[in-house]
């Protein structure tokens, strides 16, 4: 299964994508996560890709895109692969398109996350990442049971950088002014299915892969 996810920041991607790679075995390849990774280990791609991501900017596309090709070629994606976060414009869905052409693995669907721009604001302001497992929460409608501590691995919570109020306001702007028009793309092309991303985990899950059948 070659798969994208497409929604805006704050549907549940991410949650999404462990459950969609574990069920399809594939791997989850999330743009984001590679760039944080490399903020946190003070890399030059991370120190590159801060200053963006901090503000809600798209990192360019002649760094992300290098990337992702890259991430591409590790055996682990060779049956398939989940992209999270990629593409997030109409030149990274042209060069991805060309990639996959070139290598003669054609994309099987993309699945696209609908919520409202208000459930959005609510999800984001709230959430809440674990330094040390990276497992998110919400500080409202997920509390933990020790204010700051994550249930899972007892690590300390932290609010990301740019789920702060302004910086989701811009986030917001690029999704639908950038990585909206990929939606119409993929919906020419055959590929597009769409769910609500309202509900439980578990439920939202099961609509996807029932979608993906
Ligand atoms: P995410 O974790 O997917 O919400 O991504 C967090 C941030 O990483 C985004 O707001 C961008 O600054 C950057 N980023 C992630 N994926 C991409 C991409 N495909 N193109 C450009 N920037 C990206």
């Amino acid at each position: 299964m070659r798969l994208i996810l497409v929604g805006p920041p704050g549907a549940g991607k991410g949650t999404q994508a462990v459950q969609l790679a574990s069920h399809f075995s594939i791997p989850h390849i999330s743009t984001g996560d590679i760039f944080r990774l490399n903020i946190k280990g003070e890399t030059e791609l991370g120190i590159l890709a801060k200053s963006f991501m901090d503000a809600g900017n798209l990192v360019p596309d002649s760094v992300t895109n290098d990337m992702v090709a890259e991430r591409l070629t590790h055996e682990d994606a060779e049956n398939g692969f989940l992209l999270d976060g990629y593409p997030r414009n109409i030149g990274q869905a042209d060069f991805l398109k060309a990639v996959l052409e070139k290598a003669a693995t054609p994309l099987d669907a993309v699945l696209e996350f609908l919520l409202e721009n208000s459930e959005i604001i609510k999800r984001l302001s709230g959430r809440r990442v674990c330094r040390s497992c990276g497992a998110t929460s919400h500080a409202i409608f997920e509390a933990p049971k020790v204010e700051g501590t994550c249930d899972l691995c007892a690590g300390e919570l932290y609010q990301r950088q740019d789920d702060s109020e302004s910086v989701i306001a811009n986030r917001l702007a690029v999704y639908h002014e950038k990585t909206e028009p990929i939606i119409s793309y993929y919906r020419d092309t055959g590929l597009l299915k769409s769910i609500s991303a309202v509900g439980e985990v578990a439920d939202i899950a099961a609509r996807a892969i029932a979608a993906l059948k």
